[in-house]
């Protein structure tokens, strides 16, 4: 059972999605941890895949991964770097996951020989699982985020179930729901009745919001926090105005201008702390490193882009552009980020030139061939011209191929993923890896997750994390090909952290003295900076980076 006490805070999204339900939930659990309570949060994204993995990101935005090596959505992430936790797979749910359990279950006879309905069957996991998650982490309040829009089918047995535990527990479970304001510009006028509407929808479900988080371009004015409170049946003080801002970091602390926590401890009645004074400030500073007018750290972020627009760009790489905004703000940057496209180096190489216009160059993770001969025309330029490189996963990879192309020789040398012919595969496949592949197991069969690094002393990677053993999370199939290793070191190129058994190459660099900062990690660190404790790779590369500027 959960603790007695345990009380739930359910979000829901209405009138059009990408109104920052995630956000929402993160900063609410922000500013009740700020309170004194130890906060979870849960993800239900309502689509049929088990996880995120099999997604293309440009359709879902990033995969986050956690510690247990679960792939999950983006909003894990958000929760993670919040509120300054490690979830595991049972804070994430998909529709596909929930009905695979029960479908097991089934099988396995463990209904007893009953009829086994959608209702209350499916429902009732669902349960199951938030319960478990505040079970688990011990919490006061569990923030669960429901996928999607209210009005949309794909989530009605996620609502479903939280109607349930309303009935079941009254007193513990409330709803948040984070609509959004049109101000149509022919009209000039911030419009409620989408939000009317949304609410409606929402009660036809029997469920009836606590709190109302107006969004909308502008500041939502008395008249029309009336006006929502006669038709959505919430009082005024708990329409909460939540205009749009420069920066996510500044939802938490403009909640508590509105005196939210206060609100929600009422509403659930518990009696919280007062607020945590020094981890307040903290936050503000670190906030307001958004505003502060500042130098600038410009960096290139390669990668293969269609025709997708930004916003679906920075979605794609999240975690990576925050990893950089925290490394950047405690060293006094803005970072400035460029979305190059690596195929267009194929095309036309004279257009390399241009990248020394950056302070340093990033190439994030990735799969498949397209634009990887441009990736590895990137990496030349950057280590011959000294200019700072930070390899993401098949970022190192992309190091290791270049290297052992142009300084060993090995004009063919690639890796399997992308030329299973070649003569010098210096990236390939473990052989647990050939057999998923070989049976088409794709869907969470990478190397992911949390796996020990050792690190060798004297090197960028020591001297920057400070202690001799990490943990970092990974999400790849291929590997630096052990037969190469003794060539490339001998040849200078230093693999500065190893799995313990000594087999696994987890990052590659090149001594300070011959270039001022390229290195690249098998894992991917963004996953693992905080706003208030950044990623010590990361601090060290936008460290390179402002040198270099000088
Ligand atoms: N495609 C590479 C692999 O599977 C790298 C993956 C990544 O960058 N996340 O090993």
């Amino acid at each position: 059972m959960d603790k007695k006490e345990t009380k739930y805070i359910f979000v829901v999204g209405g009138v059009i999605s990408g109104v920052g339900k995630g956000i929402t939930a993160s900063s609410l659990g922000l500013i009740l941890k700020n309170r004194g309570m130890s906060v979870t949060a849960i993800k239900m994204d309502p689509y049929i895949n088990v996880d995120a993995g099999t997604m293309n990101p440009t359709e879902h935005g990033e995969v986050f991964v956690l510690a247990d090596g679960d792939e999950t959505d983006q909003d894990m992430g958000n929760y993670e770097r919040f509120l300054d936790l490690s979830l595991t797979h049972i804070n994430y749910m998909t529709t596909g996951r929930v009905y695979k359990t029960v479908i097991e279950r089934e099988r396995n006879l463990e209904y007893g020989g009953k009829c086994v309905e959608v209702v209350p069957h499916i429902p009732l996991e669902v349960i199951g699982r938030i319960k478990k998650a505040g079970q688990i982490a011990n919490a006061d309040v569990v923030i669960i985020e429901i996928g999607g829009t209210i009005g949309e089918y794909q989530n009605l047995l996620f609502l479903e179930a939280a109607r349930m535990m309303k009935n079941e527990r009254p007193k513990d479970v409330m709803f948040v729901m984070v609509s959004y304001l049109p101000t149509p510009s022919k009209i000039g006028e911030m419009k409620t009745k989408p939000t009317q509407y949304a609410v409606r929808t929402l009660n036809s479900s029997g469920i009836q919001p606590d709190i109302l988080i107006a969004r909308g371009e502008t500041k939502l004015d008395d008249k029309r926090k009336e006006k929502l409170s006669l038709f959505c049946n919430i009082p005024s003080d708990r329409v909460v105005s939540a205009p749009d801002v420069d920066s996510i970091y500044d939802i938490p602390l403009n909640f508590e201008k509105e005196k939210l926590s206060d609100k929600l401890c009422g509403l659930l009645n518990v009696s919280c702390k007062k607020p945590d004074i020094k981890s307040w400030n903290a936050w503000k500073k670190f906030a307001a490193h958004a505003h502060n007018g500042k130098e600038v750290v410009k960096i290139a972020m390669i990668g293969k882009y269609f025709e997708t627009g930004d916003f679906i760009l920075s979605d794609s790489y999240l975690s990576v552009i925050e990893a950089l905004k925290y490394s950047a703000y405690v060293q006094n940057r803005k970072p400035i980020i460029s979305w190059l496209n690596s195929v267009d180096y194929e095309k036309n190489p004279a257009r390399l030139r241009e990248l020394k216009k950056y302070d340093g160059i990033v190439i994030p993770g990735g799969f498949g061939s397209r634009g990887v001969e441009g990736n590895l025309s990137v990496v030349k330029f950057a280590r011959e011209n000294k200019i700072p490189y930070f390899g993401l996963c098949y970022g190192m990879q992309m190091m290791v191929i270049e290297y052992a192309r142009n300084i060993l020789g090995l004009k063919d040398a690639n890796t399997r993923e992308v030329n299973p012919s070649s003569k010098n595969i210096v990236i390939d496949v473990m052989e647990s890896q050939k057999e998923n592949l070989k049976n088409n197991l794709y869907g969470g069969s990478m190397r992911l997750g949390e796996y020990k690094a050792i690190l060798r002393d004297g090197t960028i990677a020591r001297n920057s994390y400070g202690k001799k053993e990490i943990l970092e999370r990974h999400r790849h199939r291929y590997e630096v090909n052990p037969s190469f290793i003794g060539d490339l070191e001998a040849k200078g190129l230093v693999f500065s952290g190893r799995s313990p058994d000594g087999h696994l190459m987890e990052i590659a660099e090149l001594p300070k003295n011959k270039h001022p900062f390229f290195l690249g990690t098998q894992f991917h660190p963004e996953f693992l900076a905080h706003p208030l404790r950044p990623h010590p790779l990361f601090s060290a590369f936008i460290k390179a980076c402002i040198k270099k500027n000088k």
